[in-house]
């Protein structure tokens, strides 16, 4: 949340600011500032609202210089406005700074400064940061940065530029990313590598409690307790076009239309067709290792604990192994049980979800053997974890989660095969799960190429206030994942149940103002969920069936279907959740939403 970008080289920082804060818009829209400082000191913008906003009120000359710092904000403390949009300063103007994350000791801060008769402007608690440095600053920015941050507890991503020294800028972290992008005669420093990869592709990724001091041509990384550190330049590995939408009206429609490249990138070279199995090299374990496990746990949010809902149908069916998803906001708190033999994984599209990371942390500290599951090449899971997989499905800039969705799917599948192999099924059972997973991105294809009639659909229901969405066994988890893209992105209340749980409860919300999203797929609970249709026509409810290709007798009982590929069972989220995803899609584009940015969300949880 909260995007960060700083310039100090030998062009105008002006445009670099501007763009890579357009770039990093989906991590927060709230409103956005830039500083830029010169021979004549600092010149501070900001607006509230988009990017476009701020864009509209500065331009290359009034804010010409080649040193600048920049913020789009996800506020946490204080209203979205005009006084809490970032960059902050010290009430003597010393210095500026933009500040992602949470100081969580800022209230006790703020009153001590006071009685300094330091005044405040803001309500937010990245101000107290700004003081603190401004107070310390004396010419050395970096050391007052330091010295600042070691009376600081919380989460921070900060960088900071001094109001009488356009040569100099410090960036800083403790549980926000900050990426640093090295280029001829210039750095970028930004919240990811999105507002980075236009100018240069050499990258490196600072980690926790690393500062950075950056002059032009020059820089140098230490730890907060002043010890020199070596890093090591990675290479963004992704091209800049994915930064565009490529003719789509969103990102979000692009990135579900990219399901079956990014599916297929997912198991490229690892899908091992002829033997039925998988190699998931990342996993960094000895076939011994992955043997004696006896226990796996999923620390997840989101999207991403719906992947992990899936992923725990599929190992307990395939592999036999006994699996738990927990929500990592609460595991972190409590007091898990782990042994030796549990493994852990962590499951984020960005790899900086603070509470995942959190409970990843909870649980390398009690012994396990921890590993990601994530997109971002680089991120603090990646980095901090003893193993994973990444998804390789490109940058996912829409705030409403897709192809990271069926990338995470596709990964659990192919986790499910290697242990599985390990375990309990046939080289004959292995093939046919391979062979079902190759043809995926192929039946992904053909459901993209009913749009039209799914837009059809919408267009009829978009004016409803609730859905309910109706999944048993591998397609509960779907059930639950197509509620959530509807609510995040039309505002629509929607909830997802195991179907037969509907008679427990949610019934008594049917009638014919509730749409009933029924995921009716010819497996072993088809006939359980026909009679959960019936139910619901019984008492007026319309349904909108998701079937296999085929199924004629559903027409009987629903009021629209969509019609999907057969798969294997375990690969049926695979395709059942693209018509949700292109449901919910069209449902808000009926509405007028803001589909890329919905209201109150960002991408990148780095807040509790
Ligand atoms: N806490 C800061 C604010 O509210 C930054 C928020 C964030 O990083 O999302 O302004």
């Amino acid at each position: 949340m909260c995007g960060i970008v700083g310039y100090i080289g030998s062009r105008e920082a002006y445009p670099v600011l501007i763009e890579g804060l357009s770039a990093l818009e989906y991590r927060g829209y709230d409103s956005a500032g830039i500083a830029m400082v010169g021979t004549d000191g600092c010149r501070i913008n900001k607006d509230k609202g988009k990017v476009d906003n701020l864009r509209k009120i500065t331009s290359s000359c009034c804010m010409s210089g080649s040193t600048g710092i920049a913020h789009t904000r996800w506020a946490t403390h204080g209203v979205p406005s005009l006084i809490n949009a970032h960059p902050h300063t010290d009430s003597a103007g010393k210095i500026a700074m933009v500040h992602n994350g949470i100081i969580e000791n800022y209230t006790s801060l703020k009153q001590k400064l006071a009685k300094e008769s330091l005044e405040f402007t803001s309500d937010t608690d990245s101000e107290v940061l700004a003081q603190l440095i401004g107070k310390y600053y004396n010419g050395d920015l970096a050391s007052a940065v330091r010295k600042a941050l070691s009376e600081i507890e919380g989460t921070f991503g900060i960088a900071v530029v001094a109001a009488d020294n356009p040569q100099v800028m410090v960036g800083a972290r403790r549980g926000s990313p900050l990426v640093v992008g090295i280029g001829d005669d210039e750095f970028i420093l930004a919240s990811d590598s999105c507002a980075i990869v236009r100018h240069t592709k050499k990258v490196i990724y600072l980690k926790d409690n690393n500062i950075i001091e950056l002059k032009p041509g020059d820089f140098s990384i230490s730890t907060l307790d002043n010890r020199k550190i070596s890093p090591r330049i990675h290479s963004i590995d992704w091209d800049p076009s994915v930064l565009a939408k490529g003719g789509f009206d969103h990102f979000m429609l692009k990135e579900i239309f990219e399901q079956p490249e990014t599916v297929l990138n997912a198991m490229r070279g690892r899908l091992i067709q002829e033997t039925g199995s998988a190699r998931l090299d990342g996993l960094n374990l000895v076939l011994q290792e992955l043997r004696q496990i006896d226990r796996i746990i999923f620390v997840a949010c989101g999207t991403s604990w719906h992947a992990a809902l899936a992923g725990e149908y599929m190992i307990e069916d395939i592999a036999g192994i006994p699996v738990e998803v927990e929500y990592a906001s609460e595991f972190r708190y409590r007091n898990p049980i782990i042994d030796s033999n549990t493994l852990v994984f962590a499951i984020s599209q960005s790899g900086e979800t603070a509470d995942t990371l959190a409970a990843m942390r909870e649980a390398a500290h009690k012994g396990a053997t921890v590993l990601g599951i994530c997109n971002t090449v680089g991120s603090t899971i990646a980095r901090e974890s003893h193993g994973g997989v990444y998804l390789h499905a490109g940058p996912e800039i829409g705030v409403a989660s897709t192809k990271a969705f069926t990338s995470q799917l596709t990964v659990l599948s192919m986790l499910t095969l290697l242990l599985g192999r390990m375990r309990r099924i046939s080289h004959a059972e292995g093939t046919t799960i391979a062979n079902a997973l190759d043809q995926i991105p192929k039946q992904i294809k053909k459901i993209l190429r009913q749009n039209k009639n799914i837009q059809e659909i919408a267009q009829i229901y978009h004016h409803h206030s609730n859905f309910i969405y109706l999944g048993r066994s591998y397609n509960f988890p779907t059930a639950l994942e197509g509620a959530l893209k509807l609510k995040e992105i039309s505002y629509i209340h929607a909830e997802g149940y195991p179907a037969a749980e509907m008679k427990h409860g949610p019934i008594a919300l049917i009638d014919t103002d509730m749409p009933c999203v029924v995921l009716a797929l010819k497996d072993s609970v088809y006939d359980k969920i026909i009679s959960n249709i019936q139910e619901i026509n019984a008492r007026g409810g319309k349904v909108i069936a998701i079937a296999n290709e085929g199924d004629k007798e559903i027409e009987n009982f629903a009021h629209h279907v969509i019609y999907i590929p057969k798969t294997i069972p375990m690969l049926s989220p695979l395709l059942s959740v693209i018509p949700l995803q292109l449901l919910a899609y069209h449902i808000a584009a009926f509405r007028g939403c803001e589909i890329d940015q919905p209201r109150n969300l960002a991408k990148s949880v780095t807040v509790e």
